[in-house]
């Protein structure tokens, strides 16, 4: 098929969505090339830089030469180091085949659904989400289901599921600590959903992005460590926010064996491995002792602690979460429901950046993420123009 004298791109993408937070960014961008003053809330990135250990191990993997091909699902040593980790830190019962070594978190998820999915099949997830899992599944020819997560613990979570359960339904997507709330689901609420999937014969995509930033209460809980679940369950970690890895694009996948060999033709045929030196420096973080994030579970708490006491005095109602690096306050009456026209108007009229709650399913209507893992003076500034914008009169 042509579109004049060119193929037309594939029909998957009539229906695939360019992630709107990225389309934020680039407005974002937009502005500060044109010398406007943003402050910036809209990311999702640690606030502090990688670990020198971790980036002086890819130094000295360079010095080595170590920047030949290395096995596509990952070289032995840290496939190694991952299988101890997820035994002695998540309770998984992985065996040393069961790591798959992937471009971050964003392509472990790509792989476990391009392992799992036909055109056709569904998956359940609840909502508000993070936004690319619609367009990966859809990506794939499968549709969501989406289970709203209040009135599902409202509800009870078995009779939610059970509610949306369709014959269809193959996999369910499962993120905690969650983006854009920052809840975290408590042991016994992780227990029933695993009983569901157990029952219902679904597969678990397991996104845990920050298992490791939990600042109170009940630490994190994988789902794989349930009996029964580890054979079922694809639990997919990533670097980028335990050690500030974003940009190094570095994460594993503890896959069941049942589905590796299918995982580990999507990851030979899309990257046919990460980047060797990366992997390098991906064992040593792994090596870095359990507690290197304390203080910088501080500098969390702070930071959310003060731009949710800066957000209250601007008028957004907000519960403070124990998890993640976001704040998702509804938006206050004077700004309206919309919250795609909210977030222009505070990036328009205060220079506040922030992702309008639509984008992470109906059920974020009416809200805005803002990330509390900046820099202090940005808080402060952002705060600032938020009051300021408070204060005058409407538009
Ligand atoms: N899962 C969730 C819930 C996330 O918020 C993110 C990053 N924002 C990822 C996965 C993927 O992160 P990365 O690709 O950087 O590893």
């Amino acid at each position: 098929m042509t579109d004049g004298s060119f193929p037309r791109a594939a029909r998957r993408f009539d229906s695939v969505g360019f992630s709107e937070i990225v389309q934020v960014r680039n407005r974002v961008l937009k502005l500060l090339a044109a010398g406007h003053r943003v402050w910036r809330f809209e990311g999702g990135e640690p606030y502090m830089p990688t670990p020198q250990p971790i980036k002086d191990a890819m130094t000295a993997a360079l010095a080595r030469n170590e920047t030949r091909y290395a096995p596509s699902s990952g070289v032995p040593e840290l496939r190694q180091a991952i299988v101890e980790k997820v035994q002695r830190r998540n309770g998984i019962p992985a065996d040393p085949e069961s790591p798959i070594v992937v471009n971050g978190g964003m392509h472990g998820l790509f792989a476990a659904f391009a392992t799992l999915l036909d055109p056709g099949d569904e998956v359940l997830l609840f909502s508000p989400y993070w936004t690319p899992i619609v367009d990966v599944v859809t990506y794939h020819g499968a549709a969501p289901v989406l289970v709203p997560t209040a009135k599902a613990r409202a509800e009870g979570l078995t009779a939610a599921l059970a509610r949306a359960l369709t014959p269809k339904i193959k996999v369910l997507y499962w993120n905690s600590p969650t983006n854009p709330t920052g809840e975290v689901f408590s042991r016994g609420e992780i227990e029933e959903v695993c009983a569901f999937a157990c029952d219902r014969g679904l597969a678990v995509i397991s996104d845990e992005a920050y298992e490791d930033l939990i600042y109170e209460g009940e630490g994190h809980v994988s789902p794989a460590s349930f009996p029964g679940m580890a054979e079922r369950t694809f639990s997919v970690f990533t670097l980028s926010k335990t050690y500030s890895m974003t940009g190094w694009r570095s994460g594993y996948v503890i896959v069941p064996e049942r589905w590796r060999t299918a995982m580990r033709t999507v990851v030979l045929y899309s990257i046919n491995g990460v980047s060797t030196p990366t992997q390098w420096a991906m064992l040593e973080a792994l090596r870095l002792p359990d507690g290197f994030l304390k203080e910088a579970h501080e500098g969390y708490r702070k930071r959310r602690d003060r731009l949710a006491a800066g957000l209250r005095e601007a008028g957004f109602a907000i519960e403070t979460p124990r998890a993640a690096l976001y704040l998702f306050p509804r938006i206050p009456p004077a700004l309206g429901a919309d919250s795609k026209a909210a977030a222009r108007e505070l990036l328009d009229r205060a220079g506040v950046a922030t992702v309008p709650g639509i984008v992470f399913g109906p059920e974020g209507e009416g809200h805005l993420r803002f990330s509390f893992s900046v820099a202090e003076d940005m808080i402060a500034g952002g705060i600032e123009a938020l009051r300021a914008l408070a204060a005058a009169p409407a538009r």
